[in-house]
């Protein structure tokens, strides 16, 4: 909660309005999980609060570590949905990935969220709980979230709003707008919309081909929205905002990374302030995509670069544990153990 609703929250139940302040410092300074963590509250009011006023949301299903410096969360919310978020290390940062809704709706043909359609959106307390869990569980603080989970962030445009005006306030987990990115597979009213938002959160648009007719292929949204009238809405935000783009460009062995593609990626991006981040196609059992061979991966970013569009070649962190863009997907409760 924001503070105000938070203080309102306390005043009802005809707590001394300094107690809002001591949870939020509990909360997101301390990371807390729980109030029986919260040893300068009477034991009590510590009772009271677990039954009327809980923590979070979330209830922690199972973790699984990958090789790397990553790791996937699953989450089993309130109604029995699961939900599942990913931190990343690096040095100096530690990195969210959250989930915006349960499932998503718009079946783009390489994603494992896709295939299970959508169940429905996240709300706010579900997607900052997230962070919330995150922090007590690794008892750190997190520096950058990317909402790039399960779900299309701009479909659940206002609670993905109001979840980063908590998570950014100073009095809740006080994380920079500038370190907070919402990525979105092109639904135009949305980045219409964010130029709006005074937060300068960033903005990362899943593009993954270059061509509607390859596009249309593999995302389905592109029928709604095709290139032009997407990037028209990039220039636009570019325009109003002055802030950079980042692309997200999935490599599809013979199909989205050829030359062609390549060739036209580069005239598309001309004039624009971004950054391109290539993305190796990630296996997902059951899907007929192939990773492209590495010299394949390397052409098309020298393609980019010599047409001086700024591009990277990703280097996929939690690969192993399918932790991976497009990879989070619900698995069967009853195969997992409880709490592990
Ligand atoms: S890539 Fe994103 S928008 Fe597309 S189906 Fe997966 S979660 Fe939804």
């Amino acid at each position: 909660m924001l503070p105000p609703a938070l203080e309102a929250e306390i005043l009802a139940a005809k707590l001394p309005k300094f107690r809002a302040k001591q949870l939020s410092e509990w909360v997101w300074d301390k990371f807390a999980g729980a109030y029986d963590e919260m040893t300068n509250l009477p034991k009590e009011l510590r009772v009271l609060l677990a039954e009327e006023l809980p923590i979070t949301p979330l209830a922690l299903v199972k973790t699984t570590q990958s090789g790397d410096d990553t790791r996937k969360f699953l989450f089993r919310l309130a109604d029995g949905n699961l939900i599942e978020s990913v931190l990343i290390s690096a040095p100096g940062r530690l990195t969210a990935c959250v989930s915006s809704q349960v499932g998503c709706a718009l079946a783009c043909s390489f994603c494992a969220s896709g295939l299970q359609g959508l169940v429905r959106n996240l709300a706010p307390s579900e997607i900052t709980g997230q962070i919330q869990m995150l922090q007590s569980i690794q008892k750190e603080r997190i520096s950058n979230i990317v909402y790039m989970g399960m779900g299309e962030p701009f479909a659940n445009f206002d609670n993905v709003l109001e979840s980063v005006a908590i998570l950014n306030h100073s009095k809740c987990a006080g994380i920079g707008a500038r370190k907070i990115t919402i990525s979105t597979s092109g639904l135009v009213p949305g980045i219409l919309k964010l130029i709006r938002d005074p937060r300068q959160v960033r903005l990362s648009i899943s593009l993954h081909a270059a061509t509607d007719e390859i596009r249309n292929r593999i995302m389905p949204i592109n029928q709604r929205y095709p290139i032009a009238e997407l990037m028209r809405a990039c220039r636009k935000y570019q325009a109003d905002t002055g802030r950079m783009i980042t692309f997200e460009y999935i490599l599809l062995d013979g199909i989205t990374c050829t030359q062609e593609q390549a060739d036209a990626l580069a005239r598309l991006l001309r004039g624009i302030r971004c950054t391109v981040n290539l993305i190796p196609y990630n296996t997902v059992e059951g899907l007929p995509y192939r990773r492209p061979p590495l010299p394949a991966q390397k052409s098309f970013l020298h393609t980019l670069m010599d047409a001086r569009v700024r591009a990277t070649l990703r280097m996929e962190k939690g690969h192993d544990i399918s932790a991976a863009c497009g990879q989070l997907r619900l698995q069967n409760l009853e195969s997992l153990p409880s709490d592990s």
